[in-house]
């Protein structure tokens, strides 16, 4: 009886967990004929798409709340927030009623299929067609200069096709090559449907393609897998099409230790640690008991850095090793010259109120705003004390910021993955108190070529969270939170790169 009883609690687990696996709801793109398969899930008997997978194939990601479980994104320039068991959501700052509630699960929050083609037909995809044969569903780009890109590639060589629907001058194209494994190429005056021309490769020498919209000039950010010899361009005259070829020397019949030589170069090897604040120039917040933040934040990055070189085997580059004051601008340069992975700002948070506690992990703002450059303002202040101050005026003014981050706007995805896992490590702890991951402008996570962030690991402006602070084995607590968390990452991230 016992063991019937056993069997069918187990049946019914299996039932449970089968419609977990390997639902997909398919898209295709129409002008490339390129399909993408968005994760869904079985649930109260019909599909559920993430929306996360969504709009990080389709439109773009804002920002994801850990805290409160809600989704900013964008979507042919309509702007949503979506919330975790709720049946509202808001469409370009109006609330939006739902029949059925967003349903989070693990990491991404879902939305019933049969809702969510409503929307996408109510904005951004008024064309949006079922085709039953295939079971996909067939985005219809509107008319736009630019259409479509695509690769073909040669013995020695890789040749970009951009297709266009006009002939553009050859001086309104620019392609250079970045020193961050990055080609960039840039269109004046075009117009296009940036969700229909990200593309992603699993082998040869490109590995994504990220199109992005700067002022009035539409760039591709051309992610590589390896070094290029050289490059150039031109305007098809027939087509009016534009041709970038690179050169290299790869081919794909090359022996796999050439190949593992070649994956050697992308995996996490050097992390930088950034102690925020130093020397008597720059405390940082100053507790209510005289505590600074600098020298909190240094003996935890200390504790992070010998975790790191000594169970996960990495070269671990400081910014600071001391009680130094290091400008802001110097820091994300330590990280590039040391071909850095990974850049880890630590920072203690500080309020008004004594009440705020908890952390809070942050990532690069992709736009200059009052409100993230507001967020940004504490740990942006000791720009009063350097000596150029005008250098960072100018780089937090609107239209220079959108140049110097995109830098870092390539790796915004792999940024706000290692954040999430920083606040889920924090969240995991006893009694801790995770506010999610946010974004801001912070001067410090502008120019490192790799994903960064910047962590908040508590407020010293709380008595309770500050006594924690100050006590050894609490610092060593967050420390292996942190070390978790990068593990977790890079275990990640490598996989990408071994498949
Ligand atoms: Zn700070």
């Amino acid at each position: 009886m016992l063991n019937e009883k056993k069997y069918i609690v187990f049946l019914l687990l299996l039932a449970m967990l089968i419609p977990l696996r390997a639902q997909v709801a398919s898209f295709r793109i129409n002008a490339s004929g390129e399909s993408r398969n968005i994760f869904a899930s079985r649930l109260y008997g019909a599909k559920w798409m993430s929306l996360n997978h969504f709009f990080n194939t389709f439109g773009e990601i804002r920002s994801l709340d850990t805290h409160e479980w809600s989704l900013s994104a964008s979507l042919g320039g309509v702007e949503y927030v979506f919330y975790a068991n709720s049946a509202f959501y808001l469409r370009n700052g109006e609330w939006r009623h739902l029949p059925s509630t967003v349903e989070r699960l693990s990491y991404g929050l879902y939305i019933s299929e049969a809702e969510f083609v409503r929307i996408l037909r109510e904005d951004a995809y008024p064309d949006l067609l079922y085709s039953e044969s295939d079971d996909h569903y067939i985005l219809m780009p509107g008319d736009f200069s630019v259409r479509d890109i695509s690769l073909r590639e040669m013995k020695n060589g890789t040749v970009i096709r951009i297709r266009t629907s006009k002939t553009f001058p050859r001086d309104y194209c620019r392609v250079w090559q970045g020193n961050n494994s990055y080609l960039y190429i840039s269109i004046y005056d075009a117009s296009a449907d940036l969700n229909t021309l990200a593309r992603s490769y699993p082998s040869g020498v490109i590995r994504e393609i990220i199109p992005v919209m700067a002022k009035e000039s539409l760039q591709f950010n051309v992610k590589l897998r390896m070094r290029i010899d050289g490059m150039e361009y031109f305007i098809e005259p027939e087509s009016g099409d534009i041709i970038v070829s690179l050169r290299h020397a790869y081919q794909k019949s090359a022996t796999p230790l050439d190949e593992d030589g070649m994956k050697q170069r992308w995996l996490i090897d050097t992390i930088v640690i950034d102690p925020g604040h130093g020397g008597s120039k720059s405390p940082g917040a100053v507790a209510p008991d005289g505590t600074l933040e600098k020298d909190i934040v240094l003996d935890v990055s200390r504790r992070l850095g010998s975790l790191l070189e000594s169970r996960l085997g990495v070269r671990v580059v400081y910014t600071r090793e001391k009680d130094v004051f290091v400008p802001l601008w110097q820091r994300p340069k330590i990280a590039n010259e040391a071909a850095g992975k990974l850049f880890v700002s630590i920072h203690c948070n500080s309020s008004e109120s004594s009440r705020p506690y908890g952390t809070e992990t942050f990532i690069l703002a992709p736009k200059s705003t009052e409100e993230s450059i507001a967020i940004a303002a504490r740990e942006n202040k000791v720009i009063e004390l350097e000596d150029d101050r005008e250098r960072y005026e100018k780089l937090l003014s609107p239209e220079q910021y959108i140049l110097s981050t995109m830098a870092q706007g390539i790796y915004m995805k792999e940024s706000e993955s290692l954040a999430q896992a920083v606040e889920m490590n924090f969240k995991n702890r006893n009694g801790a108190r995770s506010r999610g991951v946010k974004q801001a402008s912070f001067i410090v996570l502008i120019g490192p070529a790799m994903p960064a962030i910047l962590t908040e690991i508590g407020f010293i402006s709380n008595y309770n969270e500050l006594n924690k602070l100050k006590k050894d084995s609490y610092r060593q607590e967050i420390a292996h939170a942190l070390y978790l968390a990068i593990t977790e990452f890079k275990e990640n991230y490598e996989r990408e790169i071994r498949n």
